[in-house]
């Protein structure tokens, strides 16, 4: 499918390298276009890059009243050679398709997915902030737009992306580790549920637990099954804990964890790490007595934005906690991550396929 280019007037849009002079933060900023799709008679159609603005929905789109939504999160990397690279963009692009499966939503061709995001950054490679340890965060997301009050699935969608130039995650150094409440009170999952998509009502499902973890002074939830006996995961970011031998465990993936791209990315650099990573089923029960005798030395959450969040501390609802290790972050969790962003940044030679340079074709 070929891709329409409307854009805005080169009076209105960067026209120098975006030089930002405080550190930028997370998701807040756009760039100057975004990438539209529409799903309409059973296909899709009208493939076109836009200036950024608001999208016309009707009021009574499914999408809002019936929550069928859900979105992808990526990055690009720009290299000492001055081109932009997108990282494992067609695991995301395959992931959309898992999610949009459980969601009653059309599948939507990967290559295309990857053709229209790297178009839109080419649009706007002017964008990518030039920041040591910046990205372009990529938000690929499709949403129900069909104007009905009855509960089925949509006959209509959109597709888009967004960008968002963003700064280092860890501005300050990686120095802080987090801290998660472990609770019984709220779930993100139960099996035969959406909790392996990336769906849109997940998230508005897990509002009311961060709240909670607040209360505590935490940052997040640290979900566990419905039965209360294994962990699962943080909500935006899978769970890990390392053992003083070295051994990262990751909870096995079921249709309860959503299945993360950091998570798999560490799974398959194992060897180059000279680290274990194994998945298994943790219980609860164990994962609190081998912080407390010593066997469990490290934890944290993998995901795109943070890459590693590490835990330094569990709190309990009775108010009680438990400090991993010496709270601190620690060795293995510092090389992994330093380890991880080398290959996003180029410094580090990484896996065949991983990187995709974002090809310049926009002559406008
Ligand atoms: C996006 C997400 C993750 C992290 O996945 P990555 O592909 O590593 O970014 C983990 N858990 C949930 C629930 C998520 O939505």
């Amino acid at each position: 499918m070929e891709i329409s280019y409307k854009l805005k007037s080169k009076s209105d849009r960067r026209s120098e390298p975006f030089k930002p002079t405080s550190t930028l933060s997370f998701g807040q900023l756009r760039t100057d276009h975004m990438f539209l799709l529409n799903y309409e008679d059973s296909k899709w159609q009208n493939a076109r890059i836009v200036p950024y603005s608001d999208i016309p929905v009707s009021p009574g789109a499914i999408a809002i009243h019936y929550g069928q939504a859900l979105f992808e999160g990526a990055k690009a990397f720009m290299h000492e050679d001055g081109e932009i690279y997108s990282f494992r963009i067609d695991k995301n692009a395959k992931r959309l398709n898992v999610s949009a499966e459980i969601l009653c939503m059309p599948q939507l061709d990967e290559e295309l997915q990857i053709k229209a995001i790297h178009a839109l950054i080419d649009v706007d490679r002017l964008w990518f902030p030039l920041q040591e340890g910046a990205s372009l965060y990529i938000r690929p997301f499709m949403f129900a737009t069909e104007d009905s009050l009855g509960v089925h699935p949509s006959s209509k969608y959109i597709f888009a992306v967004i960008l968002s130039p963003s700064g280092p995650y860890y501005p300050a150094g990686f120095t802080k580790p987090i801290k998660l409440l472990i609770t019984k009170k709220f779930h993100r999952a139960v099996s035969g549920g959406t909790g392996a998509a990336k769906a849109a009502g997940n998230y508005a499902a897990s509002l009311r637990a961060g709240e909670f973890a607040k209360k505590f002074g935490a940052s997040q939830v640290l979900y566990l099954d419905s039965e209360n006996k294994y962990i699962e995961e943080a909500g935006a970011m899978n769970h890990f804990h390392i053992e003083k031998d070295g051994t990262v465990v990751i909870p096995e993936f079921t249709d309860t964890i959503l299945r993360s791209i950091t998570s798999e990315s560490i799974l398959e650099l194992q060897n180059v790490l000279g680290l274990k990573v194994v998945q298994r089923r943790v219980l609860l029960d164990e994962f609190v007595e081998k912080i407390k005798s010593g066997e469990i030395i490290e934890a944290g959450g993998f995901g795109t934005a943070a890459v590693i969040s590490p835990v330094g501390e569990y709190i309990f609802e009775d108010g009680s906690s438990i400090t991993v290790g010496d709270g601190k972050v620690g060795k293995y969790t510092k090389k992994i991550y330093e380890y991880y962003t080398g290959i996003q940044n180029g410094k580090i030679k990484a896996p065949d396929g991983w990187l995709k340079k974002v090809e310049r074709i926009n002559k406008d």
